[in-house]
This record gives C-alpha cells, structure tokens and sequence, in this order.
C-alpha cells in the first residue's frame, strides 16, 4: 500500500464515522460492564483517561485536514519531464528539484513517505 492508498484508505475511514468536530467533554463518559463508552466508542474501563478521551477528540478533528494536506503536498511534488517524455532528465515539478528516477523522490516527498511508506505504485 503506498503512502496515497494509505492516506486515501484514512480519509475514507474519517467520512464514514460521526461528523465532526467533536467536543472535548470528558463528563459524557459511562461504563457498560467491561466497556468504556464514549459517544459510540467503546473499550476497556482503564482506557477511561481524561487524557485518552482528547486524544480521541483530537483525532477525529484533525485526521482530515492533517490527511488532506500531505495528499495536496504529495499532488504537487510530481516528477516531470519538461522537455518531453524521452527526456531522461526529470524535474519536480512542486519545488524544482532535479531528480532522475533513481534519486526520487524529491527532499519533500522523502519527507513524507519516511514516516508513512513508499509511495511507489
Ligand atoms: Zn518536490
């Protein structure tokens, strides 16, 4: 999966759940038996944290425009071929960069793709 798949998978995942924003109201927690619910969420009672409940807040509010960004970053940082395909020379063509194939990605995409995975197809 590259790193675009996982971003993509990611954002796909954010649309299906509740909308956001979400509320950092720590008092709407209850406990069913085992369970700790929060909204429709539930897990194990010690996972009832103040702390753990605005990291799920958190989450829920920033998967999307976190996720959207690198996906807008990873769009713009393309290799081209400004004078044709043939051209072995390649550019990025978001920060200039010049690349060939078997130095890319450029410093920006490396960036990214370090921390979630090849973007390769
Ligand atoms: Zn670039």
């Amino acid at each position: 999966m590259t790193t675009t798949e996982r971003l993509q998978r990611l954002l796909t995942v954010e649309a299906a759940a509740t909308p956001g924003p979400w509320e950092n109201e720590f008092g709407e927690l209850s406990v069913e038996g085992e369970r700790l619910i929060v909204g429709g969420w539930g897990g194990p009672p010690e996972f009832g944290t103040e702390e753990n409940h605005r990291l799920v807040v958190e989450a829920r509010n920033n998967i999307r425009p976190l996720t959207q960004a690198l996906l807008d970053v990873l769009e713009l940082h393309q290799p081209e071929a400004p004078y044709g395909e043939a051209d072995p020379e390649r550019h990025c063509k978001g920060c200039g960069t010049h690349v060939s194939f078997t130095r890319w990605p450029c410093p920006t995409v490396k960036a990214i793709t370090k921390h979630l995975g090849d973007n390769n197809d």
